[in-house]
């Protein structure tokens, strides 16, 4: 068989495209999981579900929905909140601009549509961290409207159904694989055949070891019949990830310890951290910690001590970090409101990202 092309899709059969929403929607409705926010239709909880759920495992982020939910139960709610509480929720979770843009969002959702979540692709394309994904997910799911939902997971199961040589990593293909979305997108059950698309992808579809003889679907799929399911999708191999040597500062005063808001912009803004800067190659392993502390908020240490290696990965980089214990021996009389003198039992009031939690740990 050849190599499937896309368009080809404008041609597909009526009676192909019932035959897949009829397999799909009834293998999803017997063997989906229970997950909190499919219990009602809400489009908030689906927003909020959807977002939490990029990058993220389904267990992992349950109890981080429940907790959200229950502190923020609506739109409103969420739109009065400081930002720094909606991070404290979301800390551990990682890609903190997720929880920003939602922040972000429920207040302009609550200016400019009374705190109603829009309809229609184009409003909802309006706020921010909302892309056509999320805006899919909020129209299929919540109200029932026959828009595609096409993620990471959705293309690589439309790639091997639809036999697509295509990269996945490239606009073009995403937007593509959105049009091939629309044309198969049940219009009488959208919600059903969109979360089948997902759960299919989490569950049998998967990246490895498709599990093929499971598949609901397995009887129309072009790449299992050519046997090259494994090989697909085609995606453009990533760019190695980047290390950086960060030095880290454990700066004790009694049972407190010092903590540092993290600069607005760039990796992990706003957010709480154990003082960080980037460690020099020059051999003088936690001389970049002490001067950090002296130039940026007028504290004086000495004697920095290694105490505890721990790595972390970002999407795009690796942090080797290394904490040093420091001696205090002065500080200035200015008052930095970026500095905070925190116990170990105080830290989870703060949202302090996966990364130093690692090495908190480690303290504790
Ligand atoms: S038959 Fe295999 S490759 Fe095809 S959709 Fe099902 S699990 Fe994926």
């Amino acid at each position: 068989m050849g190599a499937y092309k896309i368009n080809d899709w404008q041609n597909l059969k009526t009676e192909d495209i019932n035959e897949l929403q009829h397999a799909l929607i009834s293998w999803f409705e017997k063997n989906h999981r229970q997950m909190p926010w499919r219990e009602t239709i809400n489009p908030y909880y689906t927003w909020i579900s959807e977002v939490m759920l990029q990058q993220t495992r389904v267990d992992t982020v349950i109890p981080y929905f429940l907790r959200f939910i229950d502190k923020f139960p609506t739109v409103k709610q969420l739109a009065k909140a400081d930002e720094e509480e909606v991070l404290r929720l979301w800390a551990g979770l990682g890609y903190y601009s997720r929880a920003k843009n939602i922040h972000r969002g429920a207040k302009l959702i609550c200016e400019v549509y009374d705190g109603k979540i829009p309809e229609n692709q184009k409003e909802l394309l309006k706020i921010p961290g909302i892309g056509s994904y999320t805006a899919g997910a909020i129209l299929s799911i919540a109200y029932e409207k026959p828009a595609a939902a096409v993620d990471g997971n959705v293309m690589r199961v439309f790639s091997r159904l639809f036999l697509v040589y295509k990269d996945i990593s490239e606009g073009s293909t995403k937007k593509e694989m959105e049009k091939l979305g629309e044309a198969v997108v049940s219009a009488t059950n959208p919600s059903a055949f969109n979360q089948g698309l997902m759960e299919l992808g989490a569950l049998i579809c998967t990246p490895n070891s498709p599990k093929c003889s499971s598949c609901p679907l397995s009887f129309i799929c072009r790449a299992r019949r050519a046997g090259v399911q494994e090989s697909l999708p085609v995606k453009k191999k990533k760019e190695a990830v980047k290390s950086v040597n960060m030095e880290l500062g454990l700066l004790q005063k009694g049972d407190k310890v010092l903590l540092t808001k993290r600069p607005p912009e760039g990796l992990l803004a706003n957010l709480w951290a154990l003082p960080a800067v980037e460690g020099t190659a020059d051999g003088n392993a936690g001389r970049s910690i002490v001067l950090e502390l002296q130039e940026s908020y007028g504290i004086e240490t000495s004697d920095p001590e290694p105490v505890v290696e721990k790595s972390h990965v970002f999407t795009h980089m690796k942090w080797n970090m290394q904490l040093f214990r420091l001696k205090l021996l002065s500080m200035s009389d200015i008052d930095y409101p970026e500095i905070q003198w925190v116990s170990l039992k105080e830290m989870d009031q703060y949202a302090i990202p996966t990364a130093f939690l690692k090495v908190i740990k480690e303290i504790k």
